[in-house]
């Protein structure tokens, strides 16, 4: 199949979308064009200009229509965080997890089309056969998180925590699923393992049975959740901050130290505050709060519970009639949890709807756009990852899924 090219004729030069990233309205759930959409980001990838202003209604009537075209080529896989107007097509819905393991037992087919964030696609294309075509319908769709490990930061960091160690360090890397590629690749080549939200504990026990330590990254709240939930004080784990001269920390905090914890974060997930939660309890004091482990530390102990959103999901699903839920995580899934739910209450801990803003760049026009182009039999947004870094991160991935 040939490649389209962002100059191919069609094509809009760039489309800006401004707005205040301070301000998220509430309407910015409302299915509009792509063109009129209050966008929460800077820039979207280029799209042919006839996508621009379709209606939503003729956005799913198309994409409907290429989709029932494609039938058993293709698969779509969404992620929680997604659309209404976007996962009604999902063939599998899930976390980053759930879908990995998806992507792995997609052997037969052509295309796997991702609507989620980068990382994940490129966790897809490792999993699956050289032969499957993974697609993200909107390449602008990455992970704030992600982007906070540069590689070269994390192999430059690697190196001066081994000099502050000196002879006999033993530490071993831990990624977040929210990693580019090569620093799952990196990880695997040195005797580590991805985790999720899923499985963070058995990974991080994992890693425990290689090395006395645990380089943890991206998500420094995700790594101190968990390793605080098996038992280490605060005071074992060291942050890293990869903008100061030797991580900002010294070398006898770093000896002391049983976790070093990136300086990342999720952009999404720390807006939720204590001050959120005691609210809601003071409102209804029957209110079970549940969050996701990427918020902050005080956040998770101040919370009933905490976990994955396959967990926050679970949870939900499976509480008795008239259960009131506050929950911490991106208000996509908070919303679809409660229409899931009607004889339960479940509003989201922060009053700003707030979605998360890379999830939300697939708009349904990058959808029909990709699938339409499939149906004239072109590619567009293949994410493919190099055979090196293939070989070390599906290592890695693989340690994660072999997790007892
Ligand atoms: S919710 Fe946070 S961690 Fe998840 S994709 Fe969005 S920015 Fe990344």
């Amino acid at each position: 199949m040939a490649a389209l090219t962002p100059t191919a004729p069609g094509f809009v030069e760039k489309l800006v979308l401004y707005t205040d990233p301070s301000t998220c309205p509430t309407d910015a759930l409302i299915p509009v064009p792509l063109a009129d959409e209050p966008a929460f980001v800077s820039w979207q990838q280029d799209i042919p200009r006839e996508y621009l202003n379709m209606s939503p209604e003729e956005l799913d009537r198309r994409i409907a229509f290429a989709r029932r075209q494609l039938g058993t080529r293709l698969a779509i896989l969404g992620h929680h965080y997604q659309r209404e107007e976007v996962i009604k097509y999902a063939d599998f819905v899930g976390d980053s997890f759930k879908l990995a393991r998806e992507a792995q037992q997609q052997k037969d087919l052509e295309f796997i089309l991702f609507c989620g964030v980068h990382f994940m696609a490129e966790s897809a294309d490792v999993l699956t056969n050289e032969g499957v075509h993974v697609i993200l319908p909107n390449m602008a769709a990455g992970c704030s998180m992600a982007d906070m490990a540069d590689p070269d930061d994390v192999y430059q960091a690697w190196d001066e925590i081994h000099e502050m160690l000196g002879e006999g360090a033993s530490v071993v890397p831990v990624t977040y699923m929210n990693s580019a590629a090569n620093l799952k690749a990196f990880v695997g080549e040195r005797g580590g393992l991805v985790c999720t939200s899923s499985n963070a504990p058995r990974a991080l026990a994992y890693a425990f049975e290689q090395a006395e330590k645990v380089l943890f990254f991206p998500d420094q709240h995700l790594g101190r959740n968990t390793g605080f939930g098996m038992g280490i004080p605060l005071d074992e784990m060291v942050l890293w901050n990869f903008r100061m001269p030797h991580g900002g920390t010294t070398p006898e905090a770093l000896k002391k130290a049983r976790v070093i914890l990136w300086q990342g974060h999720c952009s999404t997930h720390q807006r939720f505050s204590v001050e959120q939660i005691e609210k809601a309890r003071r409102e209804y004091p029957d209110v079970k709060v549940i969050v996701h482990p990427e918020c902050r530390w005080e956040v998770v102990q101040a919370a009933d519970m905490n976990g994955s959103t396959e967990k926050i999901s679970n949870a939900i699903h499976e509480s008795p009639a008239g259960s009131v839920w506050a929950v911490g995580t991106e208000i996509n899934l908070v919303n679809r949890l409660q229409v899931q739910n009607p004889d339960k209450k479940v509003f989201c801990l922060d009053p700003v709807i707030c979605p998360c803003s890379t999830m939300y760049r697939i708009h349904p026009a990058y959808l029909a756009w990709v699938l339409e182009a499939l149906l004239q039999g072109v590619v567009v947004n293949e994410v493919k990852v190099d055979a090196e870094t293939r070989k070390w991160s599906l290592v890695a991935l693989e340690r994660m899924l072999a997790l007892p």
